[in-house]
């Protein structure tokens, strides 16, 4: 798969993609994984990329043609259109289940706003769709095309040790996980549940779901009203 983000700020970026399990995936060629800095691609002698917005009010917005020309680019090298989303606290939130959805694809562009947000006239000409992380205001797109491209890349195949590794994880069948337990066996006083160290095979499967619907109604039973309206 390949995933670009379309950013002011590719450090910030770039930073963060090298690292722990998204970085091995990027090392051993299982995801392509790029920022592009969106301010190589404006027209201004001044390298300018916003302006104060129209009718007034706060702050500034970033200016279309920056943004359309970087996705052009982009465009143009890859031979092909991908889907592209903008981060936005104005789209639907992001789901395990939209994540699924996305890793899915061949190629997908993010495009990260800053200030006071984006032209609204370039979103219309080349966005695909809106998604949020959550309902509160950001300083920047970075950070949600972060946690959207992490939570991707780990679902792409070979990213994880087994499928069965984000398959028992929380919200994949809309329950939280099970409990998990290390080294040692006893800390502090605390013993690790003996059907772990123990138990029949079997048994501590079975125990691993009824501590994940456990878990699930005690701390999200939200998670279970919404599973059930979907069945
Ligand atoms: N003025 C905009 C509004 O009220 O809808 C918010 C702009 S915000 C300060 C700047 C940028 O941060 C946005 O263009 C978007 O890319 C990003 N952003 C902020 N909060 C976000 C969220 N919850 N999810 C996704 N992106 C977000």
């Amino acid at each position: 798969m390949r995933i670009e983000i379309l950013t002011l700020f590719p450090e910030m970026c770039e930073a963060v993609l090298g690292e722990s399990i998204v970085g091995r995936a990027r090392a051993q060629g299982l995801v392509e994984l790029h920022a592009r800095n969106i301010r190589d691609y404006t027209v201004s002698k001044q390298k300018r990329v916003d302006d104060a917005p129209y009718g007034g009010g706060y702050g500034m917005v970033m200016q279309a043609q920056p943004i359309y020309d970087c996705f052009q680019a982009l465009c143009a090298e890859w031979g092909s259109r991908p889907r592209l989303i903008y981060l936005s606290p104005q789209g639907p939130t992001l789901t395990q289940q939209k994540a699924r959805a996305l890793a899915a694809l061949p190629e997908i562009a993010l495009l990260c706003g800053h200030y006071e947000g984006v032209d609204e006239r370039v979103l219309e000409a080349i966005v695909d769709e809106e998604i949020s992380i959550g309902n509160y205001v950001l300083t920047g797109g970075e950070l949600p095309a972060l946690v959207l491209a992490d939570c991707v890349v780990r679902l792409l195949p070979g990213v994880l040790a087994a499928d069965e590794a984000f398959e028992r994880e929380s919200h994949y069948a809309g329950l939280l996980e099970h409990p998990q337990y290390t080294r040692p066996a006893v800390w502090e006083g605390r013993a690790v549940p003996e059907i772990l160290l123990n138990g029949h095979h079997a048994k501590q499967e079975a125990w691993r779901q009824e501590q994940s619907l456990r878990r699930t109604i005690e701390k999200r039973p939200d998670l279970l009203t919404e599973r059930s309206n979907e069945l």
